[in-house]
């Protein structure tokens, strides 16, 4: 099975591109989908997550985000700490998953691909860029945020540039009806690889 990893900065238009391979007819794996919902329902994470962060990381059985998020936004090592507990858990949820799946190749879009050494695993790897102000101007309008904390996660990212020079396709996710079209030529340039 091909493994195309899709990635790009936050608010780039990760999850539109990959929407527009799957009705393409495309499986897709959203990586940070499917730890939100190993963490809700994982009996081993939730355990090890309050033995990292206390009693108060889940709240009536239900993870306390604005908690966490605070406590790793502060602390790096927390965050480290929480990745050591989930990715395991997804990669290996991904590896059953992909044996399930009936197609030419699928797509897996990851965040924060290159900075945890994700690339490695894929076949074919696609940035989704836009310049940073867009980014945040739409950041802004779909979530309850500030610039400030979008500009701190950014900070934490491989820049577009970085992350250019080790991609097989770059879709430039400024215009949708440009994007979609992007999307048409690299699936049919992928097939073509199949
Ligand atoms: P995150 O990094 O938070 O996971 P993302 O990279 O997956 O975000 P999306 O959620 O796909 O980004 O897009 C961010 C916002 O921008 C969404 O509200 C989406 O509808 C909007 N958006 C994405 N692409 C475009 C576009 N080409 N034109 C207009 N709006 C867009």
């Amino acid at each position: 099975m091909i493994i195309v990893g899709l990635t790009g900065g936050i608010g780039s238009g990760k999850t539109t591109v990959a929407k527009q391979f799957e009705a393409l007819g495309i499986p897709v794996y959203i990586a940070d989908v499917e730890a939100k919902r190993l963490m809700a329902k994982s009996k081993i994470i939730k355990r090890k997550l309050i033995q990292l962060f206390g009693k108060k990381a889940y709240i009536n059985d239900v993870l306390n985000k604005q908690f966490i998020a605070d406590i790793i936004f502060n602390d790096k090592t927390f965050l480290r700490k929480m990745n050591a507990i989930i990715h395991p858990r997804v990669a290996k949820h991904f590896e059953k998953w992909v044996l399930k799946q009936d197609a030419p190749y699928i797509i897996k879009e990851v965040a924060i691909l290159f900075e945890n050494g994700g690339h490695t695993a894929c076949d074919y790897i696609i940035t989704v860029t836009a310049p940073k102000d867009l980014r945040i101007k739409r950041l802004l309008m779909r979530d309850n945020t500030t610039k400030n904390k979008i500009q701190a996660i950014m900070k934490n990212q491989w820049t577009d540039e970085e992350k250019i020079k080790y991609s097989h396709y770059i879709i430039d996710n400024v215009d949708m009806e440009i994007t979609k079209n992007q999307v048409v030529d690299i699936h049919k340039d992928i097939l073509k690889r199949a």
